[in-house]
């Protein structure tokens, strides 16, 4: 009902030829954003707890709703993913009052929210933060801080109506809700930025701003850090589904214009060698993140709230925003001289999901954080994580021999003896070798998410909210492209890397590549074309034969 009601103002109030405007003018839509705020169309009160006024949406309704925010435009989905961010660290770690006070506001005035985390000198590594909260006491009492210092890069920075900053206090790093009215606060000039032009992105300048003590995110000091790591699950699920909403708006673009384009006497949707490299890859890679996206929801929906996901968030992000930018840049180039024309829409898709691998943590970070977290499983486990994991896919494969499970496998104990090989040459001092296995890692779940995701969708239990697009056999058919890809890309990948840094001796070389499976994953690949050409004639609802059904 809520995408419904969005879909429909979205087609009366931000049609393309809008967008498009606005993208040329480099001017945000804040009116329009404050109507979907209002209470027209309330889409932020998918945002807010039940108890605040909100309907208290789950982590699987923020990734629909952000999945269609984003297939509109990416820019006007930053302006209402910076008023969740804005308002997770109270959400997580405000007091009750300050919970109340907030979200209620959110709710009913539908304020506009900012984060305020990055500074010039500290990106991806907030810890070096130099904004300060000092105290002003008075008798013996704290009664208020004085904050100095400046943030870069924040969305809704020159029009929100409060913002979230992060500021080191005596007891460490702290969150602070500040009014922008308030004195020493100022915004800069709009960045004049290569996408996402729908959005408004300004520095903010911090010049002795005096807040209340009530005003200290959870009331007590030092707890800024712990407050932003335990969203991450959460919010950058969030930039996972901008990715996928993005990349998919790309490609139904490019899928669309290939069924009208004639090129030498047919169709251009009829050309394989078209729709093999510049759709069908795509959509494969979206699918196997979108089925790892899915997961993440659930299990946020089933955590207690001690236990933020963050590294599955990270591959949910990685996977979905890479694929997002391969699948945007795939349809400049499927619609040819068209493609690089502004008119039609590709090329701003194209600069917009451009982002998303840069802000709410860079892909290179993403890789770090997942590296650490399933190094750190290797090890606890003496090597047998991702073999465990293998033999789940296996049993799949034995249950379900359609869903490409036992190609996942492969996958998996191939990277478990990847990291078997790093751990005993002791590679992971290379920090290429560990973002590399971040890759792996990330490539390697997805893949066994869609092989899950498949096999729900042919017994009929994907959850009710799942994404409908493609049927159990075009599922089925993805799981399997992108199984029998990451196997390969992982055997070679490790291979490369391991031989490349440690110069292994022959005996031992073939010792590997046996562990790796080579053989076996070369074998897999058996079959790939077909199911190349099965992934297009779902994405074309061509009718498959019933002898290759
Ligand atoms: C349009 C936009 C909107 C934004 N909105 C907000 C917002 O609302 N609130 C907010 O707080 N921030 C916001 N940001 C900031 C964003 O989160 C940061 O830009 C991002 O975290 C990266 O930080 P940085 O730009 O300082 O780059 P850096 O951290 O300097 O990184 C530069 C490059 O180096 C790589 N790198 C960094 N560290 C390492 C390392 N240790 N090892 C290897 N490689 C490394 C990075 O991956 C990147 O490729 C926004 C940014 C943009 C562009």
């Amino acid at each position: 009902m809520i995408l419904a009601s969005f879909r429909d103002f979205a087609k009366s109030e931000l049609p393309d030829a809008r967008l498009l405007e606005l993208d040329a003018r480099d001017e945000m839509p804040v009116e329009t954003i404050r109507r979907m705020c209002g209470p027209e169309l309330g889409i932020h009160l998918v945002f807010v707890p039940e108890e605040h006024g909100g309907m208290g949406g789950g982590a699987f309704d923020v990734y629909r709703v952000c999945e269609e925010l984003a297939r509109l435009d990416v820019g006007v989905a930053t302006g209402l993913l910076a008023t969740c961010l804005g308002s997770e660290p109270i959400r997580v770690g405000g007091t009750p009052a300050q919970r109340a006070y907030w979200f209620g506001r959110i709710a009913e005035e539908g304020l506009l929210m900012a984060y305020g985390a990055t500074e010039p000198g500290a990106g991806s590594d907030l810890a070096a933060l130099r904004t300060t909260a000092t105290p002003i006491v008075e008798a013996g009492c704290t009664v208020g801080y004085r904050l100095q210092g400046n943030k870069q890069w924040i969305s809704n920075g020159g029009v929100a109506d409060a913002c979230t900053i992060l500021a080191n206090a005596p007891g460490g790093p702290t969150w602070f809700v500040v009014d922008p009215h308030t004195p020493g606060f100022s915004a800069g000039r709009p960045e004049d930025k290569h996408g996402i032009r729908a959005s408004n992105t300004a520095a903010l300048s911090l010049d002795g701003v005096i807040v209340e003590p009530e005003r200290l995110v959870g009331g007590v000091e030092g707890q800024g850090l712990l407050q932003a790591q335990a969203v991450f699950g959460y919010t950058r699920l969030m930039v996972a589904a901008f990715g996928l909403g993005a990349g998919w708006a790309a490609l139904d673009r490019a899928i669309a214009y290939s069924r009208e384009r004639v090129q030498a006497g047919a169709p251009l949707s009829e050309k394989q060698g078209y729709t093999h490299k510049l759709i069908v890859p795509h959509a494969v890679r979206l699918e196997a993140a979108r089925a790892f996206v899915e997961e993440t929801a659930e299990r946020l929906d089933e955590a207690a709230a001690d236990e933020p996901k963050n590294t599955e968030g990270a591959i949910a992000k990685y996977l979905a925003t890479e694929a997002g930018n391969a699948a945007a840049d795939a349809a400049i180039q499927a619609l040819g001289g068209y493609g690089y024309t502004r008119e039609y829409g590709v090329e701003k898709i194209r600069r917009d999901v451009r982002v998303t691998t840069i802000y709410e943590g860079t892909s290179e970070i993403m890789e770090m954080t997942i590296a650490r977290d399933r190094w750190q499983l290797h090890l606890k486990t003496r090597g047998r994580h991702y073999h465990d994991r293998a033999a789940e896919l296996e049993a799949l494969h034995a249950a379900q021999p359609e869903v490409g499970a036992q190609f996942a496998a492969l996958a998996l104990h191939a990277l478990a003896e990847v990291m078997e090989h790093m751990r005993v040459h002791r590679l992971t001092r290379h920090q290429h070798l560990l973002m590399r296995l971040g890759e792996f890692a990330a490539l390697a779940e997805g893949t066994a998410a869609a092989a899950r995701r498949a096999a729900r969708a042919t017994t009929g239990d994907l959850p009710e909210k799942s994404e409908p697009r493609l049927p159990a056999a075009g599922l089925a058919a993805v799981a399997r492209c992108a199984a029998r890809e990451t196997a390969l890309r992982i055997a070679g990948g490790g291979l490369r890397w391991v031989h490349g840094s440690a110069s292994l001796a022959d005996a031992e070389l073939r010792v590997f590549e046996a562990a790796l499976g080579l053989p076996a994953i070369q074998r897999a690949q058996a079959g790939a074309l077909a199911d190349l050409d099965a992934v297009s004639d779902a994405l074309y609802g061509r009718a498959v034969p019933a002898a290759e059904r």
